[in-house]
């Protein structure tokens, strides 16, 4: 145990269950503090990670101060305002041994950049087409590699795309690429943060494209919508779109 006495910052499902897992370790897990106005986590996940353990769930706050020197001792809690910027006297000091930073997965990339895989700036994965290759022939990316994945399900259906694609480019040796072929990269716009491909060679695209994508905040009854040379091509109304969860369109 690294610590007896708790502070959590970051309510995505990992830092609520860290809420969780701590407590039934025998720590005493002060408050879960979150910069954001609403928790990345799930609905169940505060239930039964929070609410039923008693950990205050604090929206709105994040750290502005940590006390001591060989060991944290205590940190400071403030409020946000919608800038996200700590508000001069919402300061509330917690005792504590311990601050878990939970704010956020990157892929692991030693692989990919050893191999000289060109990497995304949005999610630091690979930035791969249709067939979810690499800028690099022959190199397939897939799971939490490519970008962080909240839900194994979709991790197992990418992994089984990236197989097929890359067992038909070993059949094919290769042959079945076109120096000059069509591409369309995609450029996420208007709160879409990133799309998983970011390019599509028009010869190797199925009869449907999946397309995923992540919003960079939540959006109520708001459109999904996609242009292609200013024409607009697809159009869904979503009821929510959240930051932490994955959305994807055919
Ligand atoms: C803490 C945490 C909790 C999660 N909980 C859930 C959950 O409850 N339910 C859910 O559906 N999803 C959960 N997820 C989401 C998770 O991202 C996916 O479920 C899934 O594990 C991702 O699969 P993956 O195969 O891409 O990566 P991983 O499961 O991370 O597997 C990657 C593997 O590659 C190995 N590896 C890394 N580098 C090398 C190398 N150089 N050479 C050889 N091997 C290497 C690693 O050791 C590891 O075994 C959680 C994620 C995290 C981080």
């Amino acid at each position: 145990m690294p610590g007896k006495k708790v502070v959590i910052l970051g309510s995505g499902d990992i830092g609520l269950i860290m809420a969780r897992r701590m407590t039934l370790e025998g720590a005493e897990v002060k408050a879960v503090a979150e910069l954001m106005p609403y928790s990345g986590g799930l609905k169940r996940n505060i239930v039964q990670c929070l609410d039923d353990f008693g950990i205050p769930l604090k929206l709105s706050h994040t750290v502005v101060d940590i006390k001591g020197k060989e060991r944290v001792e205590g940190i400071t809690l403030a409020e946000v305002d919608e800038n996200r910027r700590p508000i001069p006297g919402t300061e509330e000091f917690f005792e504590c041994d311990t601050l878990l930073l939970s704010v956020g997965l990157i892929p692991e990339n030693e692989l990919s950049g050893q191999a000289g895989v060109k990497l995304s700036n949005v999610t630091s994965g690979p930035v791969v087409n249709e067939s979810l290759e690499t800028n690099v022939e022959g190199i397939f990316a897939c799971g939490n590699v490519l970008h962080v994945h909240d839900l194994v399900d979709f991790v197992s259906e990418e992994a089984g795309n990236a197989g097929r694609n890359a067992a038909l480019y070993i059949n094919n040796n290769g042959e079945d690429r076109i120096p000059e072929e069509i591409k369309i990269t995609l450029s996420p716009q208007n709160g879409v943060r990133y799309t998983v491909p970011s390019e599509i060679r028009i010869c190797h695209m199925a009869e449907e494209q999946l397309v995923r994508f992540r919003v960079g905040n939540v959006y109520k009854n708001c459109y999904i919508r996609a242009y292609l040379d200013g024409e607009r091509i697809f159009s869904r109304k979503k009821q929510v779109a959240a930051p932490e969860r994955w959305n994807r369109s055919n």
